[in-house]
């Protein structure tokens, strides 16, 4: 796959040549899964060595913060969010993100208040460290860059509070219902270690398929987008494994029909309705015409995060109009 290719030329060009096959070769169908395999396999699983070699450079980080940081930002805990930490990274292209549980905080209300004085203290302490550079913050992270044998990965390094091991996620939900819709924002981080429960218990294929998507969208949105977000890594992954729920969580499946119904499904975001009781049984979100809720948090709506959803929908009806889609033999299933 040359350099410049996006991810939809790539496919089209694969199909393009199965289309050029004689008859005699298998069908179209299971030609076009193998292809698309073999893409997995080569452009977007990654392998084990490189996925060790990647831990290995941010293990270092979390293990910096652990001995480095100052008494009032010793981390209790780091935990490893984002894609890698998930099992869903893509070769080369996963953002980290870091939850740094603090020990010396007790409430997400003191967290809140001294949040940037802790970022600068951060800051302070991570500029010390060789292999990393402070890009800047957002409301809830510092984010640094770091070199990792020849390519680059964008860290969020989160501060948050290890509430979900001293209370019950009922009672944590209940103090939620009290606070401002601000407020609540800043509990989310602390639900990162449900999130990664939630997303690494899926099979292989279906963390294949939350790949591809990612891919998808690394290769055909630009990155800047006048302020403008684009859905984040943990919506397609949920968006991914709504519509796998939905019809029945199998196993096995056609990969390339697993991309038509998510794609289906992103096309015609307006219709998602996504809910898990994995961690409480109520939808805070039933009344409203589309949500992707989050399983670790009932307050947050993922779909809400991104502001260019038709702009998303339009792509993806273009990579439903490609060869490789139109060549499906039957769009009924997953199987
Ligand atoms: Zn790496």
């Amino acid at each position: 796959m040359p350099e410049k290719s996006t991810f939809h030329e790539y496919l089209s060009q694969q199909s393009r040549k199965i289309v050029n096959l004689p008859d005699s070769t298998p069908s179209p169908s299971s030609f076009t899964a193998d292809n698309l395999n073999s893409f997995i396999l080569e452009k977007i699983e990654p392998d084990t060595a490189y996925n060790q070699r990647c831990k290995a450079v941010v293990n270092r980080l979390c293990h910096f913060m652990q001995n480095n940081f100052p008494n009032k930002l010793r981390p209790s805990e780091v935990v490893k969010s984002g894609s890698l930490g998930k099992g869903t990274a893509v070769k080369g292209k996963s953002d980290v993100d870091l939850v740094v549980f603090l020990a010396k905080l007790t409430t997400i209300s003191e967290l809140r208040e001294k949040l940037n004085d802790i970022f600068d203290r951060m800051k302070l302490y991570l500029n010390k460290y060789a292999g990393c550079k402070v890009i800047g913050t957002t409301p809830y992270a510092v984010q640094v860059s770091v070199n990792c044998h020849g390519h680059i990965h964008s860290v969020d390094i989160l501060p948050s509070i290890d509430i979900i091991r001293k209370k019950t996620c009922d009672d944590i939900y209940a103090e939620m219902e009290t606070r401002s819709e601000r407020e609540k924002k800043y509990y989310s981080s602390a639900f990162a270690p449900l999130q990664v429960d939630f997303v690494s218990q899926v099979p292989t294929k279906v963390k294949n398929l939350i790949r591809l998507i990612k891919y998808w969208k690394k290769t055909e949105f630009e990155e800047r987008t006048d302020g403008k977000r684009l859905p984040s890594s943990y919506i397609l992954e949920l968006i991914v494994i709504g519509q796998w729920g939905k019809v029945g969580k199998p196993e096995n499946f056609d990969i390339c029909k697993g991309l038509y119904h998510v794609f289906r499904a992103i096309a015609d975001y307006r219709s998602l309705r996504h809910a898990w009781t994995e961690n409480y049984k109520y939808n805070n979100f039933v009344g409203d015409q589309w949500y992707v809720v989050d399983p670790a948090n009932p307050f947050n709506n993922v779909m809400e995060a991104c502001d260019l959803w038709d702009h998303v929908a339009e792509k993806a009806n273009e990579f439903l109009q490609s060869p490789l889609i139109k060549g499906l033999p039957s769009f009924d299933g997953w199987v």
